[in-house]
Protein backbone atom coordinates (compact mmCIF):
# COMPACT_ATOMS: atom_id res chain seq x y z
CA UNK A 1 0.00 0.00 0.00
CA UNK A 2 1.11 3.50 -0.89
CA UNK A 3 1.78 6.34 1.71
CA UNK A 4 2.15 9.50 1.19
CA UNK A 5 3.59 12.17 2.92
CA UNK A 6 4.72 14.99 0.68
CA UNK A 7 1.87 17.25 -1.18
CA UNK A 8 4.16 17.55 -4.89
CA UNK A 9 4.22 13.61 -5.06
CA UNK A 10 0.43 12.92 -4.16
CA UNK A 11 -0.75 15.91 -6.14
CA UNK A 12 1.55 14.09 -9.74
CA UNK A 13 0.11 10.71 -8.99
CA UNK A 14 -3.53 12.25 -8.78
CA UNK A 15 -3.38 14.10 -11.95
CA UNK A 16 -2.23 10.92 -13.52
CA UNK A 17 -5.51 9.02 -11.94
CA UNK A 18 -7.36 12.28 -13.37
CA UNK A 19 -5.93 11.62 -16.81
CA UNK A 20 -6.81 8.06 -16.72
CA UNK A 21 -10.50 9.32 -16.26
CA UNK A 22 -10.17 7.13 -12.58
CA UNK A 23 -12.62 7.96 -9.91
CA UNK A 24 -11.73 9.27 -6.68
CA UNK A 25 -13.01 8.35 -3.30
CA UNK A 26 -11.95 10.53 -0.48
CA UNK A 27 -11.92 9.93 3.55
CA UNK A 28 -10.24 12.61 5.69
CA UNK A 29 -9.60 11.53 9.25
CA UNK A 30 -7.30 12.21 12.08
CA UNK A 31 -6.37 8.73 12.32
CA UNK A 32 -6.72 6.55 15.55
CA UNK A 33 -8.80 4.60 13.04
CA UNK A 34 -11.44 2.31 14.39
CA UNK A 35 -14.58 0.34 12.11
CA UNK A 36 -16.39 3.79 12.00
CA UNK A 37 -13.63 5.08 9.56
CA UNK A 38 -13.55 1.79 7.90
CA UNK A 39 -16.75 1.77 6.82
CA UNK A 40 -16.21 5.17 5.09
CA UNK A 41 -13.22 3.28 3.45
CA UNK A 42 -14.87 -0.05 2.47
CA UNK A 43 -17.97 2.45 1.24
CA UNK A 44 -15.15 4.87 -0.83
CA UNK A 45 -13.75 1.38 -2.18
CA UNK A 46 -17.10 0.49 -3.41
CA UNK A 47 -18.08 3.53 -5.68
CA UNK A 48 -14.66 5.01 -6.96
CA UNK A 49 -11.58 3.54 -8.87
CA UNK A 50 -8.97 4.70 -6.30
CA UNK A 51 -9.90 5.53 -2.35
CA UNK A 52 -7.35 7.84 -0.60
CA UNK A 53 -7.15 7.97 3.40
CA UNK A 54 -5.68 11.21 4.78
CA UNK A 55 -4.20 10.91 8.29
CA UNK A 56 -3.78 14.35 9.57
CA UNK A 57 -4.46 15.84 13.38
CA UNK A 58 -5.24 18.80 12.08
CA UNK A 59 -3.99 21.53 15.09
CA UNK A 60 -6.46 24.73 13.67
CA UNK A 61 -9.32 23.03 14.73
CA UNK A 62 -8.83 22.04 18.28
CA UNK A 63 -9.45 24.79 20.49
CA UNK A 64 -8.42 23.05 23.32
CA UNK A 65 -4.75 22.63 23.72
CA UNK A 66 -4.43 19.02 26.06
CA UNK A 67 -6.95 17.27 23.81
CA UNK A 68 -4.60 18.09 20.75
CA UNK A 69 -1.19 17.01 22.38
CA UNK A 70 -3.38 13.76 23.67
CA UNK A 71 -5.40 12.96 20.53
CA UNK A 72 -4.15 9.55 19.95
CA UNK A 73 -1.70 8.99 16.94
CA UNK A 74 -1.51 5.18 15.92
CA UNK A 75 0.10 5.90 12.09
CA UNK A 76 1.80 2.32 11.67
CA UNK A 77 -1.00 0.34 13.43
CA UNK A 78 -3.81 2.78 11.04
CA UNK A 79 -1.62 1.41 7.87
CA UNK A 80 -1.99 -2.21 8.96
CA UNK A 81 -5.49 -1.44 9.36
CA UNK A 82 -5.86 -0.42 6.26
CA UNK A 83 -4.19 -3.00 4.09
CA UNK A 84 -5.71 -5.66 5.55
CA UNK A 85 -9.17 -3.94 3.76
CA UNK A 86 -7.70 -3.66 0.33
CA UNK A 87 -3.87 -2.94 -1.58
CA UNK A 88 -5.98 -0.86 -3.26
CA UNK A 89 -6.02 2.15 -0.96
CA UNK A 90 -4.05 5.47 -0.61
CA UNK A 91 -2.92 7.02 2.21
CA UNK A 92 -1.98 10.66 2.68
CA UNK A 93 -0.50 11.50 5.88
CA UNK A 94 1.66 14.78 5.71
CA UNK A 95 3.07 17.41 8.54
CA UNK A 96 1.01 20.29 8.94
CA UNK A 97 4.09 22.17 6.45
CA UNK A 98 2.75 19.92 3.89
CA UNK A 99 -0.70 21.03 4.26
CA UNK A 100 -0.26 24.59 5.12
CA UNK A 101 3.08 25.44 4.27
CA UNK A 102 4.56 27.48 6.72
CA UNK A 103 1.45 30.18 8.23
CA UNK A 104 -0.92 27.96 10.08
CA UNK A 105 -3.77 30.04 9.57
CA UNK A 106 -7.48 29.40 9.32
CA UNK A 107 -10.36 31.24 6.79
CA UNK A 108 -12.55 32.81 8.95
CA UNK A 109 -15.79 31.34 7.43
CA UNK A 110 -19.35 31.98 7.18
CA UNK A 111 -21.43 28.91 7.07
CA UNK A 112 -24.71 30.91 7.11
CA UNK A 113 -24.60 30.04 11.05
CA UNK A 114 -24.59 26.69 10.67
CA UNK A 115 -21.13 27.46 12.51
CA UNK A 116 -22.59 29.04 15.52
CA UNK A 117 -24.64 26.41 16.71
CA UNK A 118 -23.97 23.41 19.27
CA UNK A 119 -20.12 22.55 18.85
CA UNK A 120 -19.78 26.01 17.21
CA UNK A 121 -20.72 27.20 21.06
CA UNK A 122 -18.53 24.94 22.56
CA UNK A 123 -15.76 25.08 20.59
CA UNK A 124 -14.65 28.48 19.07
CA UNK A 125 -12.87 28.40 15.66
CA UNK A 126 -13.28 24.56 15.40
CA UNK A 127 -15.16 24.92 11.98
CA UNK A 128 -12.91 27.16 10.48
CA UNK A 129 -10.33 24.66 11.16
CA UNK A 130 -12.20 21.80 9.44
CA UNK A 131 -13.22 23.74 5.95
CA UNK A 132 -9.70 25.44 6.10
CA UNK A 133 -7.77 21.60 5.90
CA UNK A 134 -10.31 20.47 3.62
CA UNK A 135 -10.59 23.17 1.29
CA UNK A 136 -6.45 22.19 1.40
CA UNK A 137 -7.34 18.33 1.38
CA UNK A 138 -9.56 18.69 -1.25
CA UNK A 139 -7.79 20.78 -3.38
CA UNK A 140 -4.43 18.50 -3.18
CA UNK A 141 -6.81 15.34 -3.62
CA UNK A 142 -9.29 16.35 -6.23
CA UNK A 143 -11.45 13.97 -5.08
CA UNK A 144 -15.08 12.62 -7.29
CA UNK A 145 -16.35 11.74 -3.82
CA UNK A 146 -15.81 12.79 -0.39
CA UNK A 147 -17.33 10.07 2.60
CA UNK A 148 -18.04 11.78 6.09
CA UNK A 149 -19.86 10.06 9.15
CA UNK A 150 -22.88 11.36 10.94
CA UNK A 151 -21.48 11.30 13.67
CA UNK A 152 -19.86 14.54 13.54
CA UNK A 153 -23.59 15.53 11.97
CA UNK A 154 -22.95 19.17 12.28
CA UNK A 155 -19.53 18.83 10.49
CA UNK A 156 -20.74 16.95 7.39
CA UNK A 157 -24.04 19.83 6.67
CA UNK A 158 -20.89 22.36 7.20
CA UNK A 159 -18.94 20.50 4.60
CA UNK A 160 -21.85 20.31 2.18
CA UNK A 161 -21.80 24.39 3.14
CA UNK A 162 -17.91 24.56 2.44
CA UNK A 163 -18.63 22.95 -1.03
CA UNK A 164 -21.23 25.31 -1.88
CA UNK A 165 -19.08 28.59 -1.02
CA UNK A 166 -15.41 27.29 -2.53
CA UNK A 167 -17.53 25.97 -5.83
CA UNK A 168 -15.98 22.50 -5.02
CA UNK A 169 -17.22 19.87 -7.70
CA UNK A 170 -16.86 16.48 -4.77
CA UNK A 171 -19.97 15.05 -4.08
CA UNK A 172 -20.93 14.90 -0.45
CA UNK A 173 -21.67 11.16 0.88
CA UNK A 174 -23.06 11.03 5.03
CA UNK A 175 -22.36 7.80 6.26
CA UNK A 176 -24.27 6.34 8.75
CA UNK A 177 -22.87 6.30 12.69
CA UNK A 178 -21.22 3.11 13.52
CA UNK A 179 -21.42 1.91 17.25
CA UNK A 180 -19.72 -0.78 19.93
CA UNK A 181 -22.76 -3.43 20.44
CA UNK A 182 -23.54 -1.19 23.68
CA UNK A 183 -24.44 1.32 21.54
CA UNK A 184 -21.33 3.68 22.07
CA UNK A 185 -20.62 5.31 19.07
CA UNK A 186 -17.21 4.79 17.98
CA UNK A 187 -14.49 7.38 17.95
CA UNK A 188 -10.92 8.06 18.44
CA UNK A 189 -11.43 9.42 21.65
CA UNK A 190 -12.46 6.15 23.45
CA UNK A 191 -9.27 4.65 23.74
CA UNK A 192 -8.60 7.25 26.18
CA UNK A 193 -11.64 6.19 28.28
CA UNK A 194 -11.15 4.26 31.80
CA UNK A 195 -12.87 0.81 32.18
CA UNK A 196 -15.41 2.65 34.70
CA UNK A 197 -15.76 5.41 32.08
CA UNK A 198 -16.22 2.66 29.11
CA UNK A 199 -19.23 1.03 31.14
CA UNK A 200 -21.03 4.37 31.78
CA UNK A 201 -20.81 5.91 28.29
CA UNK A 202 -23.70 3.64 26.67
CA UNK A 203 -26.20 5.69 28.58
CA UNK A 204 -25.61 8.48 26.03
CA UNK A 205 -26.88 6.43 22.96
CA UNK A 206 -29.92 4.70 25.60
CA UNK A 207 -30.84 8.62 26.16
CA UNK A 208 -31.25 9.02 22.42
CA UNK A 209 -33.41 6.20 21.79
CA UNK A 210 -35.42 7.45 24.59
CA UNK A 211 -35.54 10.45 23.15
CA UNK A 212 -36.47 9.07 19.96
CA UNK A 213 -39.06 6.70 21.43
CA UNK A 214 -40.46 9.99 23.30
CA UNK A 215 -40.20 12.35 20.60
CA UNK A 216 -44.05 13.65 19.16
CA UNK A 217 -45.29 12.83 22.40
CA UNK A 218 -43.14 14.72 25.19
CA UNK A 219 -42.77 18.51 24.29
CA UNK A 220 -39.81 19.40 23.77
CA UNK A 221 -38.83 21.42 26.69
CA UNK A 222 -39.95 17.96 29.07
CA UNK A 223 -37.67 16.06 27.05
CA UNK A 224 -34.53 18.79 27.44
CA UNK A 225 -35.61 18.33 31.45
CA UNK A 226 -35.63 14.72 31.38
CA UNK A 227 -31.88 14.63 29.49
CA UNK A 228 -30.58 16.93 32.09
CA UNK A 229 -32.14 14.73 35.05
CA UNK A 230 -30.32 11.54 33.79
CA UNK A 231 -26.67 13.26 34.19
CA UNK A 232 -27.56 14.09 37.75
CA UNK A 233 -27.22 11.03 38.77
CA UNK A 234 -24.05 9.91 37.47
CA UNK A 235 -21.20 11.25 38.31
CA UNK A 236 -18.99 9.76 35.29
CA UNK A 237 -20.65 11.21 32.43
CA UNK A 238 -21.48 15.18 32.98
CA UNK A 239 -23.60 16.84 30.25
CA UNK A 240 -22.24 19.91 28.04
CA UNK A 241 -25.25 19.95 26.11
CA UNK A 242 -28.40 18.52 24.79
CA UNK A 243 -30.41 19.96 21.79
CA UNK A 244 -33.04 19.03 19.72
CA UNK A 245 -32.31 20.91 16.25
CA UNK A 246 -33.78 20.97 12.93
CA UNK A 247 -31.43 19.36 10.44
CA UNK A 248 -31.74 22.13 7.44
CA UNK A 249 -30.38 24.70 9.63
CA UNK A 250 -28.97 23.29 13.25
CA UNK A 251 -31.65 25.62 14.93
CA UNK A 252 -33.06 24.07 18.21
CA UNK A 253 -36.49 24.23 18.42
CA UNK A 254 -39.01 24.75 20.79
CA UNK A 255 -42.21 22.93 19.23
CA UNK A 256 -42.20 20.27 16.50
CA UNK A 257 -43.48 20.47 12.70
CA UNK A 258 -44.81 17.80 11.02
CA UNK A 259 -42.84 18.29 7.58
CA UNK A 260 -39.54 19.36 8.98
CA UNK A 261 -36.65 16.61 9.88
CA UNK A 262 -34.83 17.04 13.52
CA UNK A 263 -32.11 15.55 14.90
CA UNK A 264 -31.19 15.18 18.59
CA UNK A 265 -27.58 16.07 19.64
CA UNK A 266 -25.51 15.26 23.03
CA UNK A 267 -22.13 16.19 24.03
CA UNK A 268 -20.67 14.46 27.53
CA UNK A 269 -17.52 14.57 29.00
CA UNK A 270 -15.93 12.04 31.30
CA UNK A 271 -13.35 13.23 32.97
CA UNK A 272 -11.77 15.85 30.06
CA UNK A 273 -12.87 13.46 27.12
CA UNK A 274 -15.51 14.76 25.08
CA UNK A 275 -17.85 12.28 23.92
CA UNK A 276 -20.70 13.32 20.72
CA UNK A 277 -23.44 11.72 19.51
CA UNK A 278 -26.78 12.28 17.60
CA UNK A 279 -30.12 10.70 16.15
CA UNK A 280 -32.50 11.12 13.66
CA UNK A 281 -35.71 11.64 15.33
CA UNK A 282 -38.09 11.40 12.51
P1 LIG B 1 -12.10 11.75 12.71
O1 LIG B 1 -10.89 10.94 12.46
O2 LIG B 1 -12.66 11.58 14.07
O3 LIG B 1 -11.93 13.19 12.31
O4 LIG B 1 -13.21 11.19 11.75
C1 LIG B 1 -13.01 11.02 10.38
C2 LIG B 1 -14.33 10.72 9.75
O5 LIG B 1 -14.85 9.51 10.29
C3 LIG B 1 -15.40 11.79 10.00
O6 LIG B 1 -16.16 11.98 8.82
C4 LIG B 1 -16.22 11.21 11.10
O7 LIG B 1 -17.55 11.68 11.13
C5 LIG B 1 -16.17 9.73 10.73
N1 LIG B 1 -16.46 8.92 11.90
C6 LIG B 1 -15.84 8.93 13.10
N2 LIG B 1 -16.42 8.06 13.95
C7 LIG B 1 -17.45 7.51 13.28
C8 LIG B 1 -18.46 6.54 13.61
N3 LIG B 1 -18.53 5.98 14.83
N4 LIG B 1 -19.36 6.20 12.66
C9 LIG B 1 -19.31 6.78 11.42
N5 LIG B 1 -18.39 7.68 11.05
C10 LIG B 1 -17.48 8.04 11.96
Amino acid sequence: MQVYEKRLDIVRDVATFKREKQTIGFVPTMGALHQGHLALVQRALEENDIAIVSIFVNPTQFNNSEDLVKYPRTLDSDVKLLSSLSNKIIVFAPTPNEVYGSQMNSISYDFEGLEHEMEGKFRPGHFDGVGTVLKHLFSIVSPTKAYFGEKDFQQLQIVRKLVEIEKMSVQIIGCPIYREKSGLALSSRNKRLTQEQLDASPLIHKILQQVKKDFGTKSVSKLNDWVSEQFENTEILELEYFEIAKVSDLKTITKIDNDIKYRAFIAVFADKIRLIDNIALN
